[in-house]
């Protein structure tokens, strides 16, 4: 141990291979509190740590101390990663919650085996294939507000079961236990940060159109204030039935019947002009919902395997089909704007073929092994030119066994993204070694604006992650009782069999981009894991333009031009952020340390911290 703490915390040279030397004497700049209320109250939050004994990294500084404090009790990664993410539900209550879904990949030291929990939301029983259409036109609703704010878009939750199933099969804890400090923190309170008042801020209209959403989150007709305390006993007291009686009181009873009848009859405001159309979800759905134990997606890159979700998510074929295509090209030892330029064409590809073969395999026959071979990925490379940008959007490849010469890439249809931007991803690692990789998610910023009344909680509009227009030939289209296909991309890299690296990022299908790059700065292009985090990003999802941060643009804009892509700023119509997702991440380092690395400035700054944390020391 001595010879550990030495090497981890006396060695500037062990920290400044971490990109933090310099800086290495003096920790980083805490992220500064917005309210001098706020800084009388705020703990102070780092976005990187390096320590031992285990290491959490979040959004959120509560969560994330939350989870730490687990791992200090004795709790191991599974039991930190549930506890980490009911405190998301109280502090992220628009990105995540027990009224969402999401997916948990786990590293199992003991079995040397990354496993997985599939816990996204599904269609209703009754959903007609022609849900998002109005009758009255023959014409989809309008997306946003309309059709994300409705009952028609809820799925069948995913969360609580997903906490549940992780618990007893590799957790310690009660799901009780589990839910404690997140009890605690919701009936407490935490302090409002500047995101969580612009999110708000950013969903008034769709909020004050339903009561007990205004009531929660509008106190007085306005987003709460920066540096105030925001309370919500009534998930706090949610958090504590679902402890005591277990998963049977959210699934049935009276809780089950209080969330049919919120989605079939929404509790609008009265004169309000939205609609907010009933939806389809009945208690008998609850009580058939069930997670899915799903083996991971796994390829092998630069020496690593980089274990991802399979299909319901999009997420471990699409960066894993990527990754594979940007093996024959060495990354490693191109040029900056080489690697970039082959990066947004590894990513259209592989996005072309997520767009035509992926949803939800219990209902398509989704081709996972195939997208993730090989010679696939080989055949795929081939059709990149190292020169010139292809016209987007590429085509579909051929996942069918049979690889050689190039296919050919052509114009096909660029299809609509409406997935939201919203979600959260946490980490968490313990000192036996398990990791967890943790998305989860309410779709939109704020979901279906739908709270159900007295509990606490929003549920989420995941169903518009179906294809809006139904047609047989898409995988995603709507079908009842399916998943619409997810972006959620939680990954763990293992080298040479153990555990190395393990990130994720909210973002809609940003998210595989995000995780993709991420790793590829990290892995190829010579960054540090804090490095490859904050590094400016682009999305290139096979569409005419690339989606870039503002940062991006300055730094790469001229050097890509050559090629061909054109870059324009992300943001969207929905919110006010122009950033592109908020990865959470850590990595294993030698001698059993951790370095936790959050976002050091997107959505506020997220929160990282180790078990025994030798840096930044004042924490
Ligand atoms: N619903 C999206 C998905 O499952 C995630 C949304 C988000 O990141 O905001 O892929």
């Amino acid at each position: 141990m001595k010879k550990l703490i030495a090497s981890l915390s006396a060695s500037a040279l062990v920290l400044s291979g971490f990109g933090l030397s310099g800086a290495a004497a003096s920790p980083p700049k805490p992220l500064v509190p917005e309210s001098a209320h706020d800084a009388a109250q705020a703990r102070t939050k780092y976005p990187t740590a390096i320590g031992y004994g285990g290491a959490v990294a979040s959004v959120d500084p509560d969560a994330t101390k939350i989870g730490l404090d687990v791992l200090r009790r004795g709790g191991n990664a599974v039991d930190a990663a549930v506890a980490t993410a009911a405190a998301l539900g109280v502090t992220e209550p628009y990105s995540a919650g027990i009224g969402g879904g999401g997916y948990f990949v786990f590293y199992n030291a003991k079995q040397h085996k990354v496993l997985t929990i599939d816990g996204r939301e599904t269609a209703p029983a009754a959903m007609p294939t022609n849900a998002f259409i109005d009758p009255a036109t023959g014409a989809p609703y309008r997306f946003f507000p309309e059709l994300v704010t409705s009952g028609v878009s809820v799925g069948i939750p995913g969360t609580p079961a997903t906490w549940d199933r992780a618990l007893r099969q590799w957790g310690t804890l009660s799901l009780g236990k589990a839910l404690k400090p997140a009890a605690d923190l919701a009936q407490h309170g935490f302090v409002v940060d500047a995101t969580f008042r612009s999110q708000t801020l950013d969903n008034k209209a769709r909020f004050a159109a339903i009561v007990p959403t205004a009531k929660l989150f509008l106190p007085g007709g306005d987003a709460p204030q920066v540096g105030t305390v925001f309370k919500n006993p009534e998930l706090a007291d949610t958090y504590r039935l679902l402890g005591a009686k277990g998963l049977p009181a959210f699934y049935g009873g009276p809780l089950a019947s209080e969330i049919e009848a919120t989605v079939k009859n929404p509790p609008k405001t009265p004169g309000t002009a939205l609609p907010v159309m009933p939806g389809h979800l009945t208690t008998a759905d609850l009580a058939k919902y069930k997670v899915i134990d799903r083996a991971p997606t796994k390829v092998r890159y630069d020496g690593l395997d980089v274990y991802g979700m399979a299909p319901s998510s999009s997420g471990g074929t699409t960066v894993g089909e990527a990754l594979n295509i940007l093996t024959p090209l060495q990354l490693s030892k191109q040029s900056t704007p080489q690697a970039l330029h082959s990066y947004l064409e590894a990513s259209a590809l592989a996005f072309a073929d997520r767009g035509a073969y992926v949803g939800d395999p219990a209902y398509v026959d989704v081709p996972t092994k195939e997208l993730l071979s090989r010679g696939f990925g080989a055949e795929r490379s081939c059709l990149i030119d190292p020169a010139k940008a292809a016209v987007k959007p590429v085509k579909p490849g051929v996942p069918d066994g049979q690889y050689g010469a190039c296919g050919a890439t052509t114009v096909t249809n660029e299809r609509p993204d409406t997935e939201g931007l919203s979600t959260t991803h946490l980490v968490a690692a313990d000192k036996w070694g398990n990791v967890v990789s943790y998305t989860l998610t309410i779709e939109q910023t704020g979901g279906s604006g739908i709270t159900v009344p007295g509990r606490g909680f929003l549920l989420n509009n995941e169903l518009t992650d179906f294809s809006t227009v139904y047609s047989d030939a898409d995988p995603n289209r709507i079908q009842p009782g399916k998943r619409p296909r997810s972006s959620m991309s939680p990954t763990i890299v293992l080298r040479d069999g153990k555990p190395f690296l393990a990130l994720g990022s909210p973002g809609g299908s940003t998210i595989i981009t995000t995780v993709l790059q991420t790793l590829t700065n990290r892995v190829d292009r010579g960054m540090t894991l804090p490095e490859a985090v904050a590094a400016p990003r682009a999305s290139q999802r096979n569409t005419a333009n690339v989606t870039a941060e503002p940062p991006f643009i300055e730094a790469y804009g001229a050097a890509l031009k050559p090629y061909g892509h054109t870059l324009v700023p992300s943001g969207d119509a929905f919110t006010s952020a122009a950033e592109i997702g908020a990865v959470a991440a850590l990595e294993f380092l030698p001698n059993g340390g951790f370095l936790a690395a959050a976002e050091p400035t997107r959505r506020g700054g997220g929160s990282a911290g180790t078990v025994h944390q030798l840096w930044p020391t004042n924490r």
